[in-house]
């Protein structure tokens, strides 16, 4: 089953422009680029009914293509309409681009010029193509790549969404491996830089956010002309595969880097202690240690225990639960769901989701709140079901 492991989102207005009329949306398994159009903040009301439609989950269709395709459809007609009832907004729309992550692939749907790259393996394909003038004219033989890069109607869109009743989206799904790494993004982004510079960025191989922000400083370098937005996702494709047997060998790195002595008092307490709520804070409660002086009886009693509890520990990481974390959003953990004294946590957050226990019925809230102990799989499994039936349960 594939998953969103890590993403990252960061939209900047640019050197040049007075307003930001980009907007995004990224929770998984929905990621949306979308970039309005039009004076007086039309564009802005644009994006941001774009986004506020396709949040609100998927349309009918058999397909996730055809939910997606009708969801973006609703997206115009509502813009549309909102444009012809205001002067104001006359003629405002809005590109959008979205991925959906299902459960073996993943969804494109677009409108316009923003667009959608997947970097995998270090090469930097363009999965979508632009409904621009320009485009049309590299299509045609009469622009080349570079030409249209610096042609002065390179912002000229052929599509959108609002600015006629009905649109045809472009809709396409793709196969995806375990690491891909998607990036959606508005034109402030293309047209500023090359693929070969976006795909520089990518290579550096940063955590994501430093990906984003190193896009968005070479778009505002190379002059910031427009709104940047970009969307960074990487894939992860979860069961019995080599990925998981790696993650296993990190872990107990990580535990083996803790001094000794806190990971074993971690464990003796894990088996007394009873079943807490991970956010609430146990009051500290040191010991007093006495003054004495061990026989080599002793200390290889000591020793025993020590190697027992550490066992104790090392069996909890291979267990998982699902809970909340701070703000609400449900979570998988590694370990078990207690707090020692002095701020220990038996539990580390191996992924955030983008479901908030706010979004779900209280008999799914319940087993989110009830922390049962289970498998990483099973674990993972019953986030990623909440991420895809939040967006509709027909979704293959
Ligand atoms: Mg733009």
């Amino acid at each position: 089953m594939l998953r969103v492991a890590e993403h990252a989102e960061l939209t900047d207005t640019g050197r040049q422009r007075r307003a930001n009329e980009d907007a995004f949306f990224a929770r998984a398994p929905l990621f949306v680029v979308a970039d309005g159009m039009g004076g007086a903040q039309a564009g802005e009301v644009a994006s941001a009914t774009a986004i506020e439609v396709l949040a609100a989950g998927l349309g009918e269709g058999e397909s996730v293509e055809q939910q997606l395709s009708t969801t973006v459809q609703q997206a115009n007609a509502q813009i549309h309409a909102l444009s012809v009832a205001d002067d104001e907004r006359a003629g405002m729309g809005t590109t959008i681009t979205a991925a959906y992550v299902g459960e073996n692939n993943v969804t494109l749907v677009h409108v316009g010029d923003s667009r959608c790259y997947r970097w995998r393996d270090g090469i930097l394909e363009r999965l979508t193509d632009d409904h621009s003038l320009v485009e049309e004219m590299v299509r045609q033989g009469q622009l080349t790549p570079e030409q249209a890069l610096e042609h002065p109607q390179r912002s000229i869109i052929t599509r959108a969404l609002g600015p006629e009743s009905v649109v045809e989206p472009d809709a396409q799904t793709i196969n995806a491996r375990d690491g891909d790494l998607l990036l959606l993004c508005s034109d402030g982004l293309s047209t500023m830089i090359t693929d070969d510079q976006i795909a520089a960025v990518m290579a550096r191989d940063k955590p994501l956010k430093a990906t984003a922000r190193g896009l968005i400083a070479a778009a505002n370098e190379a002059g910031g002309r427009d709104n940047i937005t970009v969307v960074l996702l990487r894939l992860e494709v979860l069961g019995g595969d080599a990925a998981s047997d790696l993650e296993q060998t990190q872990v107990g790195l990580d535990v083996g880097q803790l001094p000794r002595a806190q990971a074993t008092a971690g464990a003796a307490a894990a088996a007394s202690v009873e079943r807490r709520m991970p956010r609430e804070p146990r009051a500290p409660a040191a010991k007093r240690r006495r003054r004495w002086k061990p026989g080599v009886g002793t200390l290889l009693a000591l020793f025993a225990a020590a190697l027992l509890l550490s066992g104790v520990y090392f069996a909890s990481q291979a267990i998982y639960f699902v809970g909340a974390d701070r703000e609400g959003f449900v979570s998988v953990y590694q370990g078990v769901p207690y707090e020692l004294p002095l701020g220990i946590n038996l539990y580390r957050e191996d992924y955030i989701s983008g479901i908030n226990l706010s979004q779900l019925p209280a008999s799914e809230r319940t087993t989110i709140t009830e922390h049962s102990l289970r498998s990483r799989s099973d674990a993972d499994d019953l986030v990623r079901q909440l991420e895809l039936g939040r967006l509709g349960s027909s979704a293959p």
